[in-house]
């Protein structure tokens, strides 16, 4: 029996004919807490269930203007569960790319992992299997990527995988940063701080939010690096 496999979904044309070029260093962003509200205690079962969060919007069309591609890494383990059927999760995500698109951004994929932790698979964040499958099936350069999260999940996932993180105090951040050992105080006002972590290798900040993580990225780093030629279609 093979080990479990994370599921991608939504390539666009641009990621599938390599016009990032052959090894693009990419925006990883999880989905719960960051580009959506967080549930607590409940799953996203249904369109109805999922709320963009204030500004993700604004984030995505900022995306949109790299040349990098934008993938969402998410663990949906209410799939195996059997909380939530595979059909719906795509139903959400398809309605997810098709709102941010009609804002102006653009979403290269979706990777998630649908095993519940029963499973052992690799995949589950903080196993870092999802980043490792963009590696190889995408050529996705990890260490030169950057993987936006909300839990301490995200973040030894991101550190798992060699990316450099951001945690965002949007969804289960602030708990996040208040319950991680090790964290500094954070600066409510501030729309980005640079922190490290003696634990989490990579982790370069907390951002008040994607867009404000995103908004660093570009203008406080000048963006990542590109590897892009010219388009072709
Ligand atoms: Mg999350
Ligand atoms: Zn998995």
């Amino acid at each position: 029996m093979t080990s479990p496999e994370p599921n991608i979904g939504h390539i666009s044309k641009r990621l599938m004919s390599g016009d990032f070029g052959a090894s693009p260093s990419a925006f990883l962003i999880d989905r719960d807490g960051v580009i959506n509200e967080h549930r607590s205690g409940r799953y996203v079962n249904d369109w109805p269930d999922f709320t963009f969060l204030p500004g993700t919007f604004d984030a995505f069309s900022a995306l949109a203007s790299t040349s990098n591609p934008v993938i969402v890494v998410t663990n949906q383990s209410g799939v195996g569960r059997g909380a939530m059927s595979a059909l719906a999760l795509e139903d959400i995500h398809k309605r997810m790319v098709e709102a941010v698109t009609a804002n102006g951004g653009r979403i290269d994929a979706i990777i998630h992992c649908p095993h519940p932790p029963t499973v052992g698979c690799t995949c589950r964040k903080p196993a870092p299997g999802m980043f490792v499958s963009l590696a190889s099936r995408f050529g996705v350069s990890l260490p030169e990527s950057v993987f936006i999260g909300d839990t301490i999940t995200d973040l030894v996932a991101g550190s798992a995988a060699g990316c450099r993180s951001i945690l965002v105090r949007t969804g289960e951040g602030v708990r996040t940063i208040t319950t991680t050992a090790g964290f500094p105080a954070f600066d409510d006002g501030t729309a980005f701080q640079a922190v490290s972590h003696q634990s989490l290798p990579g982790l370069t900040g907390i951002a008040r939010n994607l867009n404000a993580a995103v908004a660093h990225v570009i203008l406080g780093w000048g963006g990542l690096r590109t590897s892009a030629g010219p388009i072709n279609s």
